[in-house]
């Protein structure tokens, strides 16, 4: 059976990025930029102020002599009329352009003023204080930010301060969610006999969001397959398409069947994993926009499905948006107690993760908790990721190193 990093690597051969589109700038948080974005001014674009005080010649300071007349009072947003006169200080706000001839600012508080006069406290003002020379942050046409960055609200900031609100970026991807299977009934509405509430839809909804993608819920399919089919295909409009159940062995598993009758292209169908053997990857049709649609059949049971996203799916939309380095991120751990594995497939078990108790301790623990299989979606609730145990019957001693996926 394929392994979790083959099949990882089947998944991440077929994901293209998506191709660029236009973003107003709010909309661009978090996506990876696609241009390169070029400064249209010298910033600062004046020699500008950094402190409240008095705009000096740094040469009249140089002797004895502290005193200087008081010239005119530059506040932020007004340009000073004219050059500095020699002996003269000007009163300037932080953020306001320096006169000509100035080459330093004298904080407000070092100074005293008298009646027309200013007396310099500071006993040590050198050319370029407190300033902020013309250009200084950068200069006109050259790269404030290269193409491929994450938009973090600082670079956000950085696009409007050269004007730009509007950006290239690669846009976040669409995703639909197909819940099947008739036991299922919305979250409001009271199950009858047999039935449960469909509470995989809002997990997968929350974790789309979580990963940056846009999340569209479709209505819950029925196992039944013209119903199916019509639902499935709605989703194959959009770049990758989620859906839970179905995939298994069950008479009722109908979702690989339908998927192949609309044209998808199956890539792989289970793998050595628990929870979320039965996991379906494979790719819709050429869309006229763009790739076939990354279409994933994630088992019904609720702790399969996270971890199936966690695995699978949360890379690809990494991909998909072209977000920086690389996923998922496991982290080595020390196991808190003893824990007796059993199973012919890589395990990953809830647990909870405790930082390392003191600065020497190198790595910190993964304390598997009570779990009762794939259904418990309670204990997961409850952990912080999942230790992974390889194949095999066998005692892991408390201390051992085992990986650990976080939850997020
Ligand atoms: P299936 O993969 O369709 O065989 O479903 C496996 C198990 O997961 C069954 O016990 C289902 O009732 C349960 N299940 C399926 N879909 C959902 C869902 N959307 N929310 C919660 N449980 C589900
Ligand atoms: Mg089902």
């Amino acid at each position: 059976m394929l392994t979790v990093e083959d099949a990882l690597a089947l998944v991440l051969g077929k994901t293209r990025k998506l191709l660029p589109a236009s973003s107003a700038l709010l909309d661009a948080l978090n996506c990876t930029l696609a241009e390169d974005i070029t400064a249209d001014a010298d910033q600062p674009p004046f020699d500008k102020a950094m402190v409240d005080g008095y705009a000096v010649r740094s040469t009249d300071l140089a002797g004895a002599d502290r005193r200087l007349r008081l010239g005119e009072t530059i506040l932020a947003g007004q340009v000073p009329t004219r050059p500095l006169g020699l002996r003269e200080a000007a009163a300037i706000m932080t953020g306001a352009p320096l006169p000509p001839e100035s080459d330093a600012v004298v904080m407000q508080e070092r100074t005293q003023q008298t009646e027309g006069e200013v007396v310099v406290v500071d006993p040590d003002v050198r050319p370029g204080r407190n300033l902020l020379s013309k250009g200084r942050i950068c200069r006109s046409g050259e790269v404030v930010l290269p193409a491929g960055v994450l938009l973090t609200p600082a670079g956000l900031a950085v696009l409007a301060s050269v004007g730009r609100t509007c950006v290239s970026v690669v846009p976040r991807p669409r995703l639909a969610i197909v819940s099947t299977g008739d036991e299922l009934v919305e979250p409001d509405q009271m199950p009858g006999p047999g039935q449960i509430r469909n509470s995989n839809a809002v997990m997968l909804e929350a974790m789309a969001m979580e990963s940056g993608a846009f999340a569209r819920n479709l209505p819950i399919a029925p196992d039944e397959p013209a119903e199916l089919q019509r639902l499935l295909r709605l989703g194959l409009e959009f770049d990758l398409l989620l859906i839970t159940g179905g995939v298994s062995v069950g008479q009722r598993d109908l979702v690989p069947m339908v998927l192949e009758q609309l044209g998808v292209r199956r890539v792989f169908h289970k793998i050595a994993l628990k929870p979320g053997k039965p996991i379906w990857f494979g790719i819709g049709p050429e869309r006229g926009d763009g790739p076939g649609t990354l279409v994933f059949g994630l088992p019904g049971n609720p702790v399969s499905g996270l971890v199936g996203f966690l695995l699978f799916v949360k890379p690809a939309l990494h991909l998909l948006a072209a977000r920086p380095g690389p996923m998922p991120q496991y982290r080595d751990a020390s196991l808190a107690r003893t824990f007796i594995h059993r199973g012919a497939v890589p395990t990953y078990h809830p647990a909870r993760w405790v930082e390392p108790a003191a600065p020497q301790q190198r790595l910190g623990a993964a304390d598997p908790l009570d779990w009762a299989g794939s259904a418990d979606l309670l204990t997961v609730a409850q952990a912080d990721g999942f230790a992974v145990f390889p194949a095999g019957d066998r005692v892991f001693e408390a201390g051992e190193i085992v990986r650990f996926l976080p939850l997020r």
